[in-house]
């Protein structure tokens, strides 16, 4: 799969949502607005619009497709918010245009918004690839991306904003990326980035070749976090991370470890060791404290979309 380019419309998605944007506790995740009907169109060049409450799918090449994409945008929306909040969003005030190009294509998409005095605007996001990856890959990766930057309303750093949305991408996408990082992280190659400058990431790597690292090792830091806690701590985690910009204390907080550094190091035994079950890599303070159980399997939203559809 090419993931060059979807690195690169990555990087122009984060300029494109720089701007303006107000930081600091929400008192409600995310705010309410009318219900809109959906409808399918024909446009004027026989691609195909379909119409949903929150999306306008262009460029479908035929009805069904512009069908399915709409109502599996919804449908992702409305279950990943719940993952990652445990709240349903509210419809947005402007729909978000998504641009589907489909075709034996690689896997590519973007999100882009507009943040300005505490308000997110603007979405738009490309898909490109099958229908199969645009459906089980592409869409809940953007879309996820959309759920963050409704509920914190600010740019994310690059590590927590990519690594929450690959989590949720096909098992064949996440099967990728830790092939990725064990090349990356092998002491010949030497990739991988210290986990206190990842945190700092504001901005993707100017060096494409840096990418791949980026988008593998934020990956697996994720799901290693998720598996230890589930998607909802991962959450609450980042907003305490965002809010105070004092990571060490977000990770010790709601993960038990000492800091960034001693995270790292179980980090990286536990995929040295080949991904084994993350429960047995918990530091003693989680195992002790734990009052409810951990969501196992916590990503299994898109086939219960897709074998709706
Ligand atoms: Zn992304």
């Amino acid at each position: 799969m090419s993931k060059d380019a979807r690195f690169f419309i990555f990087l122009c998605a984060l300029v494109l949502c720089a701007g303006p944007h107000a930081v600091g506790a929400e008192t409600q995740l995310f705010r309410p607005s009318p219900q809109i009907p959906a409808r399918t169109v024909l446009s004027s060049s026989q691609f195909y619009w379909y119409e949903t409450a929150n999306f306008v799918i262009t460029n479908a090449p035929t009805a069904e497709m512009a069908r399915e994409f709409g109502e599996a945008a919804e449908a992702y929306r409305r279950d990943l918010a719940l993952l990652w909040t445990g709240e349903v969003m509210p419809n947005w005030s402007g729909k978000c245009s998504i641009n589907a190009t489909v075709g034996d294509y690689g896997a590519n998409g973007d999100m882009t918004c507009s943040y300005y005095r505490g308000e997110v605007y603007g979405w738009k996001i490309t898909v490109q690839g099958t229908r199969e990856r645009i459906l089980d890959s592409v869409l809940p990766h953007e879309i996820s991306h959309t759920i963050f930057a409704s509920y914190f309303r600010r740019p994310l750093p690059s590590w927590l904003d990519e690594g929450a949305a690959t989590s949720v991408e096909h098992l064949s996408e996440r099967t990728n990326y830790r092939r990725m990082l064990l090349e990356f992280v092998d002491p010949a190659i030497r990739r991988a980035i210290p986990f206190n400058r990842m945190v700092e990431m504001k901005t993707y790597p100017e060096d494409p070749k840096d990418f791949f690292p980026l988008y593998a090792q934020c990956n697996s830091v994720a799901e290693f976090l998720i598996g230890q806690g589930g998607n909802r701590r991962f959450f609450t985690f980042a907003k305490d991370g965002l809010d105070s910009n004092n990571w060490n204390a977000a990770v010790h907080k709601h993960y038990g470890y000492d800091n960034l550094g001693d995270l790292q190091v179980v980090w990286i035994r536990w995929v040295g060791e080949g991904f084994p079950d993350v429960a047995s890599y918990e530091p003693v303070l989680v195992r002790n404290r734990r009052v409810q159980p951990i969501e196992r399997n916590p990503i299994p939203v898109f086939e219960q979309i897709v074998a709706g559809l």
